[in-house]
This record gives structure tokens, C-alpha cells and sequence, in this order.
């Protein structure tokens, strides 16, 4: 039986199942014995908040001194406020004022709080499982019975949830703990956010997952988010064969990039704050290749100014002295409307104003872009480049390298998201410093394939031979013009496809920091000959498959 869910990461795990502990029952809602009075009632259950607060804290405490996941530190702390919260206290307190029970009022105070939270949903939404759990621990506590949680077992297990707290996950003891299956949950719920981090091979919302009995043997493949119940022999097989490649990719972490014959292919980071620095440095990025700078003006009703933007590029420079950082000017329109940037009424968002062509409007955001990037990178000794996004060809690189430069700007290059840009490379190589290029916007504009609509999602694939031929054609450009092309869209995340990139030519990758692992690994396989073989039979469409026709 195969079981689909949510992957989180490329991890293999084979073993038997295990199903967390059931949760309590529902407490009754039977008038209370005349005997137990609300006050009383109430001190137990201040009690009882107080009790899981601290037992929430001294987790969190040591999370933070490594005992456990280090980023599951905050998610306990917040947790543990949740235990204090006044709201929920005074919701408690009348609950008990109309006569129910200190386990009853405790249970349908934080049901309502959920409830609210479901309501709100995405992100907020996923907070309510959070809440529920705090709230359980309330009850056991008040029952004098053990919070519901994570098994025991001398032996490993896959350990199969409907979700799991972050309390559980912080306190997972990794020696037994082989995988982490949840049947609720999204690619967001902390189980997600911490198996990620803390490289656990986990699947998430598998509904199915349900239906799996205690010690039947499940392989669970995250790249393929997939749970596959009584494999035979020859799929444990490979999935151990699989497993044991996903942990040599892990031992290489820390060494730069490279193919087997020493051809050093930096791997890069994609990042979105400044935050995201920590994740970039743990998996071994070389630098940073794509700063999406959105995050400062996304929700804003205004640009922010020139200091408050340099503040936020000095904190991501300062993590990456000596190293290459790349950060990419405002990209608003289409996919990421800005209100106070963007109309929002062009029929075809991303055929319109957008990256580049919206700056060029604004030109005054552009402007102090560029100006608070000057500042941060004359206080920081990171190596900085600064690119525009959808710059369409080389008149266009030439304005904006030129102002870049004339702000102080020491490199500055052009995302090549567009195809107009690939066909003029060898015009565009004589004016930018590098090219950085965006192969989810490529692929969609060389398709013609909205890459946010669901319909035509089977054309989004840099494995097309056209985009493939048009990456060389900017990667030519670059070798005669010794001039630096890195490939920064989700291309680059895929091992097999940054094999053939390297092979055509392209000289930097740049990924989402959890896939720099199995990109490295698959780097170190194949020499430049062999990746130039493989780049010439996917430039011939060997290695595509189209869908459906
Ligand atoms: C791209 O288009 O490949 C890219 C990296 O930019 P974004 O995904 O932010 O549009
Ligand atoms: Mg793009």
C-alpha cells in the first residue's frame, strides 16, 4: 500500500511502525460536585498552567543548551507564554463562575482559542495544534496523569502522529526515532519546520497514515512523499541503498563545491531575511546567491527608507565576511504584488510591470535600493553583488549596471528570467558583470506557462531542452566574455539537473539551503567530461518527458 503526503527534505527511513500515544479523552461536562468550589477550582488550574509554563520553559532551556532541537527553543518558550496567556485565564475563570469543572472549562477555553485560530487559518491555523497540546497538559496535569507523547521503545521506530506538538519534536530521541509520519499537518506545521531543520526524514500530512497498524514495516521516502506499508524485498532494498547515499551526501557537508576532477562549482544559498543566514550557514553554503529583498516591502504601505533597508542588508553581510553575497533589487509585480508598486489591474500581471520594469517607474525606490545597498556594503567586508530582476536585455542591463555602479556599487550584475535576454546574451555579457539566472520565471516565459497555475504546472520544468538551450546560450556568452553565470531558481536544487548545468556551463549554483546536501553529494559523482555528456543529451530532450502528448 502506498500512502501520499507531503515530503520534507530527500530522507530515506525503513522500519516499523509505531503510533503516538492516544490523547486524553474528552473531559465530561457534568455539572461540579457541589464541594469544589470555582476559587479552588481556580487555584488548581492556575496551578496546572503554571506547572506545564515551567515545564515548557526548563524544555526550552535545554533545547537551548543543545539537549535537543536548538530552534525548537523559542517554539517551547512561545508555548509556554500560551500556558499564561490572561485571556485564556479569564475565559477559564467564567467557564468555572457557570459551574463546570476545572477540566471541562480548561478544555473548552482552549477549544475555543483553537477554534478561533483554525478560523484565521494558513499559518495561524496551524498554531491551534500547538495550542491543543498545551492545553492536554493542562488536563493531565490536573488528572495527575502523564501528558500524552511520544512512545517508548528500546528499538528504532517510524513514529506515526496526528501531528506532532513541538514539544514532542524538540524532545524526539533521534537514536530511536527513524521518521516522523503525521496525518494532519501541512509543509508549515512545526513538525515540518523542525524536521527540516534538524534533517529528520519526515512525511506530512498522510491521511492515510491512519490506517497503518503498530510494527508493520514502512519505507518513508520524503523526496517522493511517500509512505510505502510491507514493502518487499527488493524496495527495502533500495531504500536502504537510498538512505545510506542520503548520509554520505550529509558527510561532505562543509567542503565547497565541486565536480569529482576538482571543477569547483560554488553552491550557493537562497535566503529571504536575514534570519535565513543561519540555515544557509548550517547546510555549508559558500555564500549567498539570491537575497530575495521583497520581505522588506511586502505588507508595507510605503517603500521603507534608505537606513532601515541598510540595517536590514549590514545584518545579512555581517554573517558572510569574505564571502559572496548576491542580493537582488525589488522584484514587485505579477507573483509578488506590492499595492503601492503594482497596478493591480493589468490582464496579464507577468507580462507587465514588473522586476526591473516597476523600478524603472519607481524610480525613486530604485534609487534609495541601491543607495542602502552602497551603505551597507562600504560598513561590512562581505563580497556583495547586486542584480536586477526581468531585465530583458542588454539596453536594459546597461541602465542598470550603470546606475548601480554610480551609486558605488562594485559588482553588479542581471537576473536572465526572460528569453529576450538569453538570445542577446553576447551584447548583455559586454555590459553586466555577471548574470544570475532565474529559471522558474525562465521556464515559464520560454513555455509560455503561467508558473502559478495548476493547469499548465506540467510544462514548469527546466528539463525542457528549450530552457536548457537557452541557459547555454547565456553560459557561452559568459565563458567567452569570462564572465560569472549562476543559476539561483529551484533548478538548482534538483542533483541530476545541477549535474547537467554544470556541464553547460554554468560557473555557480544557488538553492534553498536544505538541498545543498544531495546537490553537493551529486556534484562529486561526475567529472566535467561526463557532465558535458550528460549536458549534451539533455540539450538533445533525452532527459524530458513531455506529459500527455
Ligand atoms: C526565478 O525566477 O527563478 C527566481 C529565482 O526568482 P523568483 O522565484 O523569486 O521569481
Ligand atoms: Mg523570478
Amino acid at each position: 500500500m502506498e500512502i501520499q503526503g507531503v515530503g520534507i527534505g530527500r530522507g530515506v527511513a525503513v522500519g516499523p511502525v509505531i503510533h503516538m500515544a492516544a490523547g486524553l479523552d474528552v473531559p465530561g461536562d457534568e455539572a461540579r460536585p457541589e464541594n469544589l468550589t470555582a476559587d479552588a477550582e481556580f487555584s488548581r488550574v492556575e496551578s496546572a498552567l503554571a506547572s506545564v509554563n515551567r515545564d515548557l520553559l526548563a524544555r526550552a532551556k535545554a533545547a537551548q543548551d543543545g539537549q535537543g532541537a536548538k530552534d525548537a527553543a523559542p517554539i517551547l518558550t512561545a508555548l509556554a507564554q500560551m500556558a499564561q496567556d490572561p485571556a485564556l485565564k479569564t475565559s477559564i475563570r467564567s467557564l468555572l463562575d457557570g459551574g463546570k469543572t476545572a477540566e471541562r472549562s480548561v478544555y473548552e477555553a482552549f477549544a475555543d482559542f483553537e477554534g478561533k485560530l483554525q478560523a484565521i487559518g494558513g499559518y495561524m491555523g496551524e498554531r491551534a495544534n500547538d495550542l491543543h497540546d498545551v492545553g492536554q497538559r493542562v488536563i493531565a496535569h490536573l488528572l495527575g496523569v502523564p501528558a500524552p507523547g511520544v512512545p517508548e521503545s528500546d528499538k528504532p521506530f517510524v513514529l506515526v502522529a496526528p501531528d506532532l506538538s513541538p514539544a514532542d519534536t524538540s524532545s524526539l530521541d533521534m537514536t530511536k526515532v527513524l521518521a516522523i509520519v503525521t496525518i494532519e499537518g501541512g509543509p508549515t506545521s512545526h513538525t515540518a519546520i523542525l524536521a527540516r531543520s534538524r534533517g529528520i526524514v519526515a512525511v506530512v500530512g498522510a491521511q492515510d497514515a491512519a490506517g497503518l497498524s503498530d510494527g508493520q514495516t514502512v519505507i518513508v521516502d520524503a523526496a517522493a512523499g511517500k509512505v510505502t506499508a510491507d514493502p518487499n524485498q527488493e524496495q527495502i532494498e533500495k531504500a536502504e541503498q537510498a538512505r545510506r547515499e542520503a548520509d554520505q551526501a550529509k558527510a561532505l557537508r562543509g567542503r565547497p563545491g565541486q565536480l569529482k576532477d576538482g571543477t569547483r562549482i560554488p553552491l550557493l544559498a537562497n535566503v529571504g531575511k536575514p534570519a535565513d543566514a543561519d540555515p544557509a550557514l548550517e547546510y555549508g553554503a559558500e555564500g549567498v546567491g539570491l537575497f530575495r529583498s521583497e520581505f522588506l516591502f511586502l505588507g508595507n504601505e510605503q517603500a521603507p527608507g534608505v537606513e532601515e533597508q541598510a540595517k536590514a542588508y549590514r545584518a545579512l553581510l555581517e554573517r558572510f565576511p569574505g564571502r559572496k553575497v548576491v542580493i537582488r533589487l525589488l522584484d514587485a509585480g505579477a507573483d509578488k504584488p506590492l499595492p503601492f508598486l503594482t497596478q493591480a489591474d493589468e490582464p496579464n500581471p507577468a507580462l507587465g510591470l514588473r522586476g526591473l520594469r516597476t523600478l524603472k517607474v519607481h524610480s525613486q525606490v530604485l534609487e534609495d535600493q541601491l543607495e542602502a545597498l552602497a551603505r551597507a556594503d562600504a560598513e561590512t567586508n562581505a563580497d556583495l553583488w547586486v542584480m536586477a530582476p526581468m531585465v530583458a536585455d542588454e539596453h536594459e542591463a546597461d541602465y542598470f549596471v550603470r546606475l548601480g555602479k554610480s551609486k558605488g556599487l562594485k559588482r553588479v550584475g542581471v537576473m536572465a528570467e526572460v528569453p529576450s535576454i538569453a538570445l542577446m546574451a553576447d551584447k548583455v555579457a559586454k555590459v553586466a558583470d555577471f548574470v544570475s539566472i532565474g529559471t522558474n520565471d525562465l521556464t515559464q516565459y520560454t513555455l509560455a506557462a503561467d508558473r502559478t497555475l495548476g493547469s499548465v504546472a506540467s510544462y514548469q520544468t527546466a528539463w525542457h531542452p528549450a530552457v536548457l538551450r537557452a541557459i547555454k546560450l547565456i553560459a557561452d556568452a559568459g565563458q567567452a566574455n569570462n564572465m560569472p553565470v549562476g543559476v539561483c531558481g529551484e533548478a538548482a536544487a534538483d542533483p541530476d539537473l545541477a549535474v547537467v548545468l554544470a556541464g553547460i556551463g554554468v560557473t555557480s549554483l544557488s538553492m534553498t539551503p536544505v538541498a545543498l546536501d544531495d546537490v553537493r553529494a551529486e556534484l562529486a559523482k561526475h567529472t566535467m567530461d561526463e557532465a558535458k555528456a550528460l549536458a549534451a543529451r539533455a540539450l538533445d530532450g533525452e532527459f524530458y518527458h513531455p506529459q500527455g502528448w
